[in-house]
């Protein structure tokens, strides 16, 4: 039997997936996507990516959509500045130049990106409202999957792009995502050129780290015309539910927030004030850096199922999707499965571990002493 006529499960239709899916239906596959959300409207998508050259841009290109994403995407949200908590400036890049040359890593809305993957494929390609709950072996040569909705199915090779706490990573480690001691709080403030203009002529079309006391506001504006702003806090694991943001009135709950920001600029304090939309807690977490497995027969993981990482490098979403490239060539260009497999992750392994290393030192910078002048100092040695 050749790989054409293997019949692939991949869990999850996030970007890992998705671009998974995609570059197998280009070669003549018919995978399959069981992906546990009702439709692709269910939640929102979250704020921007920014898609490196190597990565993100890579897949897309083996993916055939590289120049349908240059359509969507935005090179000016590229500039960036990095404050502490007085404001005081130590990187600013304010005039990246709209361009799709090498190095570029432009930003993109995930909701965007996700929905070019998803118009992409064939339309039978994904079942929706399936999530799956396992999978048991059958024979040593095939798998069985199973779901909530009481739907199986047996096949060949199950990929797993179910994202942290990934129901098919069991089959092959013990690892588990772990909380990586920070919490975030998602603020968004929506329609805010028309609302507030001083604060979006403040923060430019990109991305403000302001960073000071183990504290964190980073503030992205994105492609609809809202700031998403991310509060991050170097804390024990109950930390947000200790603030009872989901309990209290919106304003008392930014006033909470406000209260742990209360020696930060005034211009830093209005993300919180302006804060107009829907308060989002999110604790972060994380696979051990260097995550991997035994190789197995007949199964493997991509992207967060793989090797969850925090976000301070914003390259998460960019390794699922060149995994989900990686992969798919994998399969395409070697006959025998088992071998297809083994070497996808002989090569994943090693780029991945060393994208967690470099983002569990990011993190630490972060949320370290100084961090604004030790991030500035990060900053601008990529420009040198
Ligand atoms: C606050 C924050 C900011 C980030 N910023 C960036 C950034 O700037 N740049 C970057 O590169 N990365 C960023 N990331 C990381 C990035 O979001 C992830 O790495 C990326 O989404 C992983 O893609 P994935 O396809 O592996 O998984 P996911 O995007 O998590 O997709 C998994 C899919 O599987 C589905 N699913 C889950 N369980 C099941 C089940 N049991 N059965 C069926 N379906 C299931 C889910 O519904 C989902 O659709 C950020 C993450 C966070 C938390």
């Amino acid at each position: 039997m050749n790989n054409l006529s293997h019949r692939i499960a991949i869990i999850g239709a996030g970007l890992g997936g998705l671009t998974l899916a995609k570059i197998l239906q280009n070669a003549g596959y018919t995978p399959v996507i069981y992906e546990g959300e009702a439709s692709r409207h269910v939640r929102p998508q979250g704020g921007t990516l920014d898609l490196e050259t190597h990565t993100g841009q890579r897949a897309l290109k083996i993916a055939g959509l590289l120049d349908l994403f240059y359509e969507v995407c935005r090179f000016e949200g590229q500039s960036s500045k990095t404050v502490d908590k007085n404001g005081k400036i130590y990187h600013e890049d304010r005039d990246v130049l709209p361009t799709a040359e090498g190095g570029s890593r432009p930003e993109v809305d995930r909701t965007e990106l996700r929905n070019l993957l998803l118009d992409s494929l064939q339309s039978d390609t994904i079942l929706w409202g399936h999530t799956c709950t396992g999978a048991v072996p059958i024979d040593n040569t095939k798998y069985e999957l199973h779901f909530e909705n009481g739907h199986t199915d047996v096949v060949d090779l199950i990929i797993a792009a179910d994202g942290a706490f990934s129901r098919i990573r069991p089959l092959v480690s013990d690892e588990k995502a772990k909380y990586s001691g920070i919490s975030m709080v998602e603020l968004n403030i929506t329609n805010a050129e028309e609302l507030f203009p001083e604060l979006v002529a403040y923060n430019g079309p990109g991305t403000v780290y302001a960073l000071s006391d183990y504290k964190t506001i980073i503030a992205q504006m994105n492609g609809d015309g809202r700031i998403r702003i991310y509060l991050g806090f170097k804390a024990e694991a109950n930390f947000l539910e200790t603030l009872e943001l989901s309990n209290n009135e919106p304003e008392i709950a930014k006033q909470t927030l406000l209260n742990l920001y209360s020696d930060w600029s005034d211009e830093l304090k209005q993300y919180i004030i302006c804060a107009n939309e829907e308060i989002t807690p999110r604790r972060i977490y994380m696979l051990p850096v260097a995550h991997k497995w035994e190789n197995k027969k007949g199964v493997t993981l991509i992207g967060d199922a793989a090797h969850l990482m925090s976000p301070f490098a914003g390259a998460g979403a960019n390794l699922a999707m060149l995994d989900g490239a990686e992969l798919a060539l994998s399969i395409i260009n070697t006959d025998n499965q088992e071998t297809a497999i083994r070497e996808y992750e002989k090569k994943m392994f090693d780029y991945a571990a060393k994208a967690s290393k470099e983002t569990k030192e990011n993190m630490d910078l972060f949320f370290s002493e100084d961090a604004a002048a030790k991030l500035g100092a990060l900053m601008n040695s990529f420009k040198e």
